[in-house]
């Protein structure tokens, strides 16, 4: 049978994701059944998220300066990248918070860039989380590298509503982007945080140099662990960094990716991600009618994304909601 017509049966009517095979066959689709593909991720994501669209604001409390290497990364200290480390307070933490919630976004991110958190960290998130609790109504979800259990038990404590960590690529192409730390261990800490009650936001960047079986793996991969997110990044290469001649992957790849992960994942919150605009550019709109359903608003961490504005009056456009915060929690 066609794979359309087993996604149709298998993601369309029962909610259950593609397997790998059947994902690599939709990664292989020829350029005319894209649009059959994003029609169909489309009808499946509005079965099962429905129209809304959940908006984020992301900020970034300590920033470059990782001691991790990974390829792609413009804030690994081990490249010759153009980031520098800085640090975030907690009045500004407070600020960005404010202003992503009058987006009308409902979730908020706090990300460090380190292997993961100390002391420190732990303290200035801790005071973070509180001072926004007390001002801002908007959910606080956290990414801060591979934590330990107690990590993750205080985080759960302190409220934190959603707990980002990815495990960037498949498994089979990992030594190839990261060699400071294992994609075991990334895994470990992902299922930590599910187990702990938090929401797993769990996805990775398409375009690392896998082959299109490796990223039919990658997305069976993640499904495996059932987050409740998956944010998707196009790589975007960054000077300075291994991966900074890449080529860019293509327009059309990347939306058949869209479309894959999206049956593959029937239920998840399918998120726009980093490197879209280099990718896709005003191709995007395919990829929120073709199983996207969440953005971020405003700036990535080392790059500049899109005016929050443009995002809102796209989804205004689309007839589609922002999720608001009440649907949410
Ligand atoms: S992806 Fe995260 S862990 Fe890897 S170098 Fe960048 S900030 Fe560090």
């Amino acid at each position: 049978m066609d794979v359309l017509n087993i996604a149709r049966d298998k993601a369309l009517t029962d909610g259950t994701g593609l397997d790998e095979v059947e994902t690599l066959a939709c990664l292989t689709l020829p350029d005319d059944a894209l649009d059959d593909l994003l029609a169909l991720a489309h009808e499946v994501r509005l079965r099962w998220c429905g129209p809304a669209v959940e908006a984020e604001g992301i900020v970034s409390v300590k920033t470059g300066g990782c001691p991790e290497d990974c390829h792609f990364c413009s804030q690994s200290g081990v490249f010759d990248s153009p980031v520098r480390s800085a640090w975030l307070d907690v009045p500004s933490l407070v600020r960005a918070a404010r202003e992503t919630a009058a987006t009308g976004a409902t979730e908020f991110c706090i990300v460090a860039a380190v292997r993961g958190p100390d002391e420190r960290l732990m303290s200035q998130v801790r005071d973070g989380v509180a001072a926004i609790n007390a001002e801002v109504e908007i959910n606080i979800a956290c990414s801060l590298g591979m934590l330990t259990q107690d990590q993750v038990d205080e985080l759960a404590r302190m409220g934190v509503h959603r707990y980002n960590h990815n495990l960037e690529t498949a498994r089979s192409h990992f030594d190839s982007v990261v060699t400071t730390h294992s994609y075991e261990e990334r895994w470990d800490t992902c299922e930590m945080v599910r187990k702990a009650g938090m929401e797993l936001c769990c996805g990775g960047i398409i375009g690392l140099g896998e082959t299109i079986e490796q990223r039919a793996e990658f997305a069976t991969q993640l499904a495996a662990l059932q987050p409740d997110e998956v944010p998707l990044n196009f790589l975007n290469p960054r000077p300075g960094t291994p991966f900074g001649e890449q080529e860019p992957m293509s327009a059309v790849d990347a939306l058949r990716a869209v479309g894959a992960f999206r049956l593959v994942m029937p239920r998840t919150i399918l998120r726009f991600a980093g490197g879209r605009e280099i990718t896709l550019g005003d191709l995007a709109e395919r990829g929120v009618r073709g199983g996207v359903n969440a953005v971020i608003v405003g700036n990535y961490l080392t790059t500049l994304g899109r005016d929050p504005a443009e995002d809102l009056a796209l989804l205004g456009e689309l007839s589609m909601p922002i999720k608001a915060l009440s649907e949410s929690i």
